[in-house]
């Protein structure tokens, strides 16, 4: 679990933690299940995640004599049943390519990096990369990409800051056709303080590639910062209004005692997760392993 996670060890202590205080009395009846079900609320699994894996506990174990770590293990089955079926890779399948991969996000989430990281992924397994630089309202934002792009030595499309976003698309499934490129990735604004804006300017983008591929964007993805907790939910809703997420990657699981929050994402909203970032270097993307994260996740 260590040489995979890294630092992503907080959350693993904060439901194991609480599941230890709960145990001790052994029994598992009803005070001890109420018991279990607040200690995974408070682990920010959600009341809903949390009921559903009350209930099994109860249909499958109640009023068994179990230890701490009979309780740890039968929890984590039940996360990593809620896990499992979000759990789903992203594929470069797109014909024609490129594939198109827009990322979304609020600014700070990890949007920059986990674009680097996912490209840098695709050219591990020998894809063919190219970045496109869709976040002009920010110059920050540009430069960040470039950087990360002449470091990792993929393309990258850029116009000027307060540039249309719809036109770098355009150029970049241009470029990306003509030079061969298997996958384009897509940077977009992520400034959900102004929804009307941002709705405009992805549906824009939308109408551009659609006239270019029909399938395009093949996937839109929505990177999430796992130490928002709670509020990385509420995220959800608003970009699927946004956006029409189609998948998840969420970043920063090594620096929070939240990443319950996964949990409370797949069950809320069954939306595939992609990947998790543990991390800030280039290489500290995670495939998302559901049987794995559920045992960090339940100690
Ligand atoms: P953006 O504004 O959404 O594009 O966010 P950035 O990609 O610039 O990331 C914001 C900060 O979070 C930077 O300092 C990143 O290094 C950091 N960051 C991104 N992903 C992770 C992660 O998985 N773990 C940690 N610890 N830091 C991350």
């Amino acid at each position: 679990k260590d040489r995979l996670f890294g630092g992503f060890r907080k959350t693993s202590e904060r439901l194991s933690t609480n599941l230890t205080e709960v145990v001790g009395t052994a029994k598992l009846d009803d005070s001890t299940l109420d018991n279990v079900e607040d200690a995974l609320i408070m682990s920010d699994l959600g009341p809903s995640a949390a009921a559903r894996i009350r209930a099994k506990l109860a249909e499958k174990k109640f009023g068994l004599n179990i230890t701490e770590t009979e309780l740890k293990e039968a929890v984590a089955e039940e996360i990593a049943e809620i896990l499992r079926p979000v759990a789903v890779p992203i594929e470069i399948t797109a014909f024609p390519r490129p594939q198109v991969l827009l990322v979304i996000g609020v600014n700070g989430s990890g949007k920059t990096t986990t674009i680097a990281k996912l490209a840098h992924w695709f050219q591990e397994d020998d894809y063919g990369v190219m970045l496109a630089a869709g976040d002009t309202f920010r110059a920050a934002a540009i430069r960040q990409l470039a950087t990360w792009a002449e470091r990792i030595d993929v393309p990258i499309i850029r116009g000027p800051e307060g540039g249309d976003p719809a036109s770098i698309v355009f150029d970049g499934v241009k470029a990306a056709t003509e030079q061969g490129i298997d996958a384009l990735v897509v940077d977009t604004a992520g400034r959900l303080q102004n929804k009307r804006e941002l709705m405009d300017e992805l549906a824009k983008i939308r109408k551009v590639l659609g006239r270019l591929n029909p399938e395009a964007p093949h996937d839109v993805v929505l990177v999430l910062d796992a130490t928002n907790g709670q509020n990385a939910l509420a995220q959800i809703d608003v970009f699927k209004e946004v956006a029409g997420v189609t998948g998840l990657i969420m970043t920063k699981l090594d620096g929070t005692a939240r990443g319950g929050v996964l949990v409370a994402a797949a069950e809320q909203y069954g939306l595939p997760i992609h990947a998790i970032g543990v991390g800030e270097k280039i290489d500290d993307l995670r495939p998302f392993d559901p049987d794995l994260v559920a045992k960090v996740i339940a100690g």
